[in-house]
């Protein structure tokens, strides 16, 4: 099969032939019909911080269709359309039970692989796509689960005042999961208005951008109708979580989703004084997984705004090279049989 392979730290992804791989005992195989292209894959092949292993095959954010069953697989079928964990557990630990092989001891992050033509996945960490669901939501359910995760942590009051810093990806989803359990007005907050259109679409009331913003806590305080009840930090930079316990109202929660591998800091004593909730939120659970697809297959389609475009497997190496700057697209798609 094709692949897109990552040749380690400054030299990108490269097209190979790779063989087509075979399901181990309790794992299916899938010919990959969408692959999103995550800010974490830019992140963790940049030569900064953690790094993915050279000469695997990355893009955790997909959707196929079951080609291929192993020993031991009783709940998938040949032909089910699936959107897989990027972790494969042991099935049998209660971190698996639970639906979170990333808690697993045994969890493995090499079987997994989107950005080819097929794809190994394991038969418990994945869910089957409802008919309705085409392959690129399959691909989002992923991104989509990690703002669910967030936002359920947060465990908001119906009605609170939301702001969301970052508008990527799972700073969108976090806003479309706000809405959508409950907030009352939900604020995102980013650099630039270049996102300002999809939040918009993904339920966000205001957005503001810190380019045309003086000050930046009155500006917040005025379009949500007063300090923020709950803030999302979907940045990941240094910084991100003192300004979330800057803008956050006292006695209010602040929920880091972003994925920061430098060193941060804050005055606790501010966060003190107002008795922030200061929660960081990882991955998700299959329940996440599960519910994201059965909302978009009842008919909100809202996450699609996030897909800006979709490129071939071929085009793929160069394209990951420009979302490395400041880049017009939000969620790109990989469609890795189309020529
Ligand atoms: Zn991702
Ligand atoms: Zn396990």
């Amino acid at each position: 099969m094709r692949a897109a392979v990552f040749k380690g730290a400054g030299r990108g992804l490269a097209i190979e032939e790779r063989p087509d791989p075979i399901p181990g005992p309790g794992e299916v195989v899938i010919k990959v019909g969408r692959a999103g292209i995550c800010g974490s894959d830019l992140h963790m092949t940049s030569g900064h911080g953690q790094q993915l292993p050279t000469d695997s095959i990355i893009g955790h954010e997909f959707a196929g269709e079951v080609v291929a069953v192993g020993v031991g697989v009783r709940r998938i079928r040949l032909g089910d359309r699936i959107a897989p964990m990027p972790f494969v557990g042991c099935g049998r630990c209660l971190a698996c039970q639970q639906g979170r092989p990333h808690r697993c001891l045994q969890a493995r992050i090499d079987v997994v692989g989107g950005f080819g033509e097929f794809s190994r996945a394991g038969e418990n960490d994945c869910v089957v796509l409802p008919a309705e669901l085409s392959d690129e939501e399959g691909a989002l359910i992923e991104p989509l689960a990690v703002g669910l995760q967030g936002v359920r942590k947060a465990a908001m009051a119906v009605g609170s005042r939301v702001l969301v810093t970052g508008a990527g990806a799972i700073g969108l989803a976090t806003a479309f999961w706000a809405n959508r359990l409950g907030a009352g007005r939900v604020a995102m907050l980013a650099n630039s208005s270049r996102r300002a259109e999809i939040a918009r679409s993904m339920g966000a009331a205001a957005f503001v951008s810190l380019q045309a913003t003086e000050d930046v806590t009155a500006t917040v305080n005025e379009v949500l109708g007063g300090p923020p009840d709950v803030v999302f930090e979907a940045v990941g930079l240094p910084g991100a979580i003192r300004q979330a316990i800057d803008l956050v109202s006292p006695l209010g929660t602040v929920v880091s989703l972003g994925f920061c591998g430098g060193e941060d800091s804050f005055v606790p004593a501010i966060a003190l004084w107002k008795e922030v909730r200061l929660l960081f939120s990882m991955c998700y659970d299959k329940q996440d997984f599960q519910h994201a697809a059965d909302v978009m297959a009842a008919g909100d389609h809202r996450p699609r705004a996030m897909i800006t475009d979709t490129i071939s497997l071929a085009a793929l190496p160069a394209k990951f090279e420009t979302l490395r700057g400041a880049s017009k697209d939000c969620k790109v798609m990989v469609a890795p049989w189309s020529r």
